[in-house]
């Protein structure tokens, strides 16, 4: 069976009411039969928004982060239970960003991971090595590491070389085909495996035509809707 094409857009801490109500509607009006499926992954305080605009429709939504704990005193965090309570689908999990700025450990995205599962969600686990990591010959290790702290299971999974994430820099499609093939080993054969870092219109659909690349997770690019459409309809394209 075919595995799920995906494209989901990271918004990061991007978007207001009013420049994500267009981009929303410009996504609407243009992705006709992607081919593909497609997500958006806004701001916690948008997720309300985007969920009303896009009720009805083939976009689905997503958070980016949720604590690892059900509930209780965790000032300013938000739990997987009151994503799924208002139709949440998927969220990001160990973005470099959280584990980078933030100083979440390989743990903790395990934690996350489960507990998404646990209500429901579909996690996305995003998982990359540094450039450093990378000269040193280290990526197979380290995203290895990062994938051997979570109970992997129903979830999509994102390779995310950090040198590649908002540089412009992105990853040849044969060093992402690559890592991909390592990870697929490590996965149940149905898993997505994403693609993220620096995709843009004009590299897409060769990253995308690579074996085991089912989509990609897009950071600035998904927040100008010609460019997104471009990188979905890639991904739709693959193998049709
Ligand atoms: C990301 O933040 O997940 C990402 C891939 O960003 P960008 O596409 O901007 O490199």
């Amino acid at each position: 069976m075919a595995r799920t094409r995906l494209v989901a857009g990271n918004w990061k801490m991007h978007g207001s009411r009013a420049s994500n109500r267009a981009l929303l509607d410009a996504i609407l009006a243009g992705m006709g039969n992607a081919g593909a499926q497609c997500a958006v992954c806004p701001p916690f305080v948008y997720l309300q928004q985007v969920a009303e605009r896009l009720r009805g429709t083939p976009v689905a939504w997503g958070a980016q982060n949720v604590s690892e704990h059900a509930q209780g005193a965790y000032t300013g965090e938000v739990s997987a239970a009151m994503l799924a309570d208002f139709g949440c689908r998927y969220v990001i999990v160990g973005h470099s960003e959280r584990r980078h700025l933030f100083g979440e450990t390989d743990a903790q995205a395990g934690a996350k991971f489960a507990a998404a599962r646990a209500a429901g969600l579909t996690p996305i686990l995003c998982v990359g090595e540094t450039l450093g990591e990378r000269e040193a010959g280290r990526t197979e290790e380290i995203v290895a590491r990062q994938l051997a702290a979570v109970e992997f299971a129903g979830g999509v999974l994102a390779y995310e070389p950090v040198w590649a994430i908002g540089t412009g820099r992105n990853a040849t499609p044969e060093q992402a085909q690559a890592v991909h093939a390592f990870l697929r080993l490590r996965v149940p054969p149905d898993t997505p495996i994403l693609y993220g870092g620096s995709v843009k219109a004009q590299n897409a659909a060769a990253i995308f035509a690579m074996p085991d690349v089912d989509g990609g997770l897009i950071g600035g690019a998904s927040l100008v809707a010609a460019e997104f459409l471009t990188i979905l309809r890639a991904a739709g394209a693959k193998g049709s």
